[in-house]
C-alpha cells in the first residue's frame, strides 16, 4: 500500500468557560470516539486523536503541526462543546491539507428524563458545529461536512471515502510524471498549463528523451526475461504463435524487456506515471504497450500520446482506489454504437488498457500496428466485465481545471475477431445521447482515467480538495441544466479569483 505511513488528525474544538470537569469529558469522549472510528474497521486509515484545542494558540499551534508532519494526510474537526470561531482562523489561515468536519454527536439520541443543564453544557455540536462552519465559510476554506452519527456505516463510510481521496491528495503533491515525446502533434484537449497544474494539483511533469531509457531496455539480461515470461504464462493465456519456440515468441521477449527496463527507470527517476508517444521510438523494437498495460495494474499512471494529465489522473484514482476490488485503467473513446436506448461507445486504445478490469483471463497477442512507427507489438487482450463505473477527466479551460465525471454502465460487448485490443463497452448516463452530448459540451477529453471501484463521492472530494471545476454527468443530469451550470461556473470562477 501507497499510504501505509499516513494517518488522519482527529481535532476537537471546545473552551474552557465550563470548566475543568467539562474539558476532561470533552477529551474522554473524543477519544472514545476515535477509538471506535478506528475499531469499525471501515476506514483506510489510522485516525490519531490529537486533543482538545481551547484557544487560538492550541488551533493554530494544532494545525500548523499536521501541516509540518508528512505522515498526516488531513485533519478531522468536530466541536463538542460551543468552540468560538474566531479562535479558529490562525490556524485555518495557514492550513492547505485537507479538512473534513465531522457533524455528529457524542451521544445517539437525547436521553430525555436525565437530561440537565450540565449535559447541555458539555453536549453542544448542534450548535458548536454551526459556528465552526461558518467561519470556514466565511474564509472560503475547501472542506468536506459529513452529518452523522459516529457509529453508523453511512458516516463510516464517508469518512473512509474522503480519506482514500486524502491518500492520493498525498501522493499528487509529490507526484512526478515521466513523458516520452511531447504531446501528439496538435491535439489540444491533452495539452495544458503544466506550471498551474503543478501549483494547482501538485503535479510535477518532465520530459525524458527516449533514447535516455533506451540503455535500460537494453541492459536487460535473457535470465530476467526468462523469469517474466514464467510470470505471464502464470497469469495469462498466450495465442498458438506466441509461446515459447513460435514464430512471434521473441516479440513478447522484447516486451518484457520493455517492461523491466521502463519500471527501473521509473524507480530510478521516482516517477509513478509517464506518457508514451509512437512517434518517438528510436531505439525501441515496439511501442511500449504491453509494458504499459503491465505497469498500469501496478499503479503506475498512464497516458498515450503525451497525455500527462490522463497520466496523473490514473495514478490519482489508482491511489484512490487501492484495496478495493474491480480495478481501474487508461481508456479511450473508440468508436460508437447506436442501438436506440442501448446506444453505446467501445473504450479501447491501440494497446494500453489496464488488465484489472479483465472479465476473462487476458491473452497475449503480437500483430503488426501501423500507425507511426510502432510496428509490430505484443499487447494484452481482453474485454472488461460488466458492471457500472466512473469515467473521468481533466481538462485545461485556460482560466481554470475543469474535471468533468461520468457514470456509465460497462455492458457485455460482443467478440471482435480481427480487432485484437482490449476494450471496454460501455453507455454513459443517463444514456448515450445525453452523456456523450454533455461530455462534448463540457469540453472533455476523448481519453479517460475510468474506475470501477470509485464513486461520483471521491472524485467530487478531490475536486474539492483540489479547489477545481467538478461537472458530474449521472441521472440527473439533463442537457438544459448541464448547459446552464457550465454558465454559471463560467462566472463564478471568473468571480472566484477576484474574491481571493
Ligand atoms: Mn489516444
Amino acid at each position: 500500500m501507497e499510504y501505509k505511513n499516513l494517518e488522519i488528525w482527529f481535532l476537537t474544538g471546545a473552551q474552557l468557560l465550563y470548566g475543568g470537569d467539562a474539558v476532561v469529558a470533552v477529551d474522554t469522549h473524543s477519544n472514545e470516539i476515535v477509538k471506535g472510528l478506528n475499531a469499525s474497521g471501515k476506514l483506510p486509515l489510522k485516525v490519531i486523536y490529537k486533543g482538545t484545542a481551547n484557544s487560538s494558540a492550541e488551533v493554530a499551534k494544532a494545525f500548523a503541526d499536521a501541516g509540518n508532519d508528512d505522515k498526516c494526510a488531513g485533519v478531522i474537526t468536530w466541536m463538542h462543546t460551543f468552540s468560538p470561531a474566531k479562535m479558529w482562523i490562525q490556524g485555518l489561515k495557514n492550513y492547505k491539507k485537507p479538512l473534513l468536519h465531522l457533524h455528529t454527536q457524542y451521544n445517539e439520541q437525547i436521553p430525555w428524563s436525565e437530561i440537565d443543564m450540565d449535559f447541555m453544557n458539555l453536549n453542544q455540536s448542534a450548535h458548536g458545529d454551526r459556528e465552526f462552519g461558518h467561519i470556514v465559510s466565511r474564509m472560503r476554506k475547501p472542506r468536506k461536512v459529513v452529518v452523522g452519527y459516529w457509529k453508523d456505516a453511512v458516516t463510516q463510510d464517508k469518512i473512509a471515502t474522503w480519506m482514500r481521496v486524502c491518500t492520493a491528495w498525498a501522493d499528487a503533491q509529490s507526484l512526478r510524471i515521466i513523458r516520452f515525446g511531447d504531446n501528439m502533434n496538435n491535439v489540444a484537449v491533452t495539452d495544458g498549463d503544466k506550471v498551474e497544474a503543478e501549483i494547482r494539483l501538485g503535479y510535477h511533469v518532465d520530459n525524458a528523451p527516449i533514447a535516455t531509457l533506451v540503455p535500460y531496455v537494453n541492459a536487460v539480461t535473457e535470465k530476467e526475461i526468462d523469469d517474466l515470461i514464467g510470470e505471464y504464462e502464470k497469469h495469462y493465456d498466450f495465442a498458438a504463435d506466441c509461446k515459447k519456440g513460435a514464430e512471434k515468441h521473441q516479440y513478447v521477449r522484447d516486451a518484457a524487456a520493455q517492461e523491466i527496463g521502463l519500471r527501473r527507470f521509473l524507480e530510478d527517476k521516482k516517477a509513478k506515471a509517464f506518457t508514451t508517444s509512437f512517434d518517438e521510438l528510436e531505439g525501441m523494437k515496439q511501442l511500449m504497450g504491453f509494458a504499459s498495460q503491465r505497469l498500469m495494474a501496478e499503479g503506475y499512471g498512464f497516458g498515450a500520446e503525451g497525455d500527462w494529465k490522463t497520466a496523473a489522473l490514473v495514478r490519482t484514482m489508482w491511489v484512490m482506489g487501492q484495496g478495493l476490488p474491480c480495478g481501474q485503467s487508461f481508456l479511450e473513446d473508440y468508436t460508437l454504437n447506436f442501438a436506440g436506448e442501448n446506444s453505446s461507445i467501445l473504450q479501447a486504445h491501440m494497446l494500453e488498457i489496464n488488465p484489472e478490469i479483465a472479465a476473462n483471463k487476458p491473452r497475449i497477442e503480437v500483430h503488426f500496428l501501423g500507425i507511426g512507427n510502432a510496428r509490430t507489438c505484443a499487447r494484452l487482450v481482453f474485454q472488461a466485465h460488466p458492471g457500472e463505473g466512473i469515467a473521468a477527466t481533466i481538462v485545461d479551460m485556460g482560466n481554470r481545471f475543469r474535471m468533468i465525471v461520468n457514470r456509465v454502465d460497462v455492458i457485455e460487448p460482443q467478440p471482435l475477431p480481427k480487432l485484437p485490443v482490449a476494450c471496454a463497452l460501455w453507455k454513459p448516463q443517463p444514456n448515450f445521447e445525453i452523456g456523450a452530448g454533455a461530455w462534448i459540451l463540457a469540453g472533455g477529453t476523448h481519453h479517460s482515467s475510468f474506475s470501477y471501484s470509485l464513486t461520483v463521492e471521491h472524485m467530487e472530494d478531490y475536486a474539492e480538495i483540489a479547489d477545481v471545476e467538478l461537472l458530474v454527468i449521472d441521472n440527473n443530469t439533463t442537457i438544459r441544466n448541464f448547459k446552464q451550470d457550465i454558465r454559471n461556473n463560467e462566472m463564478y470562477y471568473l468571480l472566484n479569483k477576484s474574491l481571493q
